[in-house]
């Protein structure tokens, strides 16, 4: 166990002060989904807008999520029209640099294969809010329905992008999803409570009719249960997870 005054203590989920802090925080990331039901061998990446606001940094292909560490992640620009290209950069890069383009407002980008968000995506209906869990995207989760396969195209990404809109995520029909957040901390939590509601959903749904949380409360609701406190106490517990299961991992 590492003690939160010293390793876990610099650990931060906020905005990342240098580049060093964004890969730390990348490789994080991917080790902490990698618990929540994301793993999917070497595929799905998760990435980190760096303080210069024109660099993110994000992980590169060959390793599994739960084996990432900082020297697994590496520097894009946005100002590069080719850099989702770059040699080692996983194929729907251009789905991440998309994201920030076309949001300001976004520090973090997680892309994965969730299986229970994957099953909700391929039906008509789409996330219900059944949960305190559905809560976290009180106007729904919109579908991308562009394209089945990969998105490796600058077109395909700002279709996903647009897809996405002003939302925390996005369902790729029969793929999976795309999630952002202000910080790492908060795509983390959109990708683990997206696949959670999702459980949820079909679990509800296999015991009877389903009865939702109305959409007019669900928004009022989304304030008082997902506050950047309980986001920070979220994210210290999530590093205190993947430090006591890989002591030597974190570096
Ligand atoms: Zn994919």
């Amino acid at each position: 166990m590492i003690d939160e005054e010293g390793v876990l203590g610099r650990l931060s989920g906020r905005s990342p002060a240098n580049p060093s802090q964004a890969a730390q925080q990348v490789a994080l990331g991917c080790q902490i989904i990698a618990r929540f039901g994301h793993e999917d061998l070497t595929l799905g990446h998760a990435s980190v807008r760096g303080p210069d606001g024109r660099t993110i940094y994000i992980k590169r292909k060959g390793k599994a999520l739960r084996e990432v560490r900082a020297q697994d992640v590496m520097a894009i620009s946005l100002d590069q029209p080719d850099g989702y290209l770059a040699p080692g950069a996983h194929l729907e890069t251009v789905m991440h640099t998309e994201a920030y383009l076309a949001r300001p407002d976004v520090g973090a980008v997680i892309h994965t294969h969730p299986l229970h968000s994957i099953a909700m995506g391929a039906t008509e209906q789409g996330l219900a809010i059944l949960s305190h869990d559905g809560l976290m995207f009180p106007d729904g989760v919109p579908i991308f329905e562009g394209t089945a396969g990969l998105v490796t195209s600058v077109g395909q990404g700002k279709a996903v992008a647009q897809a996405l809109g002003s939302n925390r995520a996005v369902l790729l029909r029969n793929h999976g999803i795309l999630v952002v957040g202000e910080d790492i901390r908060w795509a983390v939590l959109a990708a683990i409570t997206l696949e959670r509601a999702a459980q949820l959903q079909f679990v509800a749904r296999a015991l009877g009719d389903t009865v939702a949380i109305p959409r007019s409360a669900a928004g009022e609701l989304f304030g008082t249960k997902y506050t950047d406190e309980f986001t920070e106490e979220y994210w210290m517990a999530w590093c205190r997870l993947v430090s006591d299961s890989q002591p030597m991992g974190l570096s």
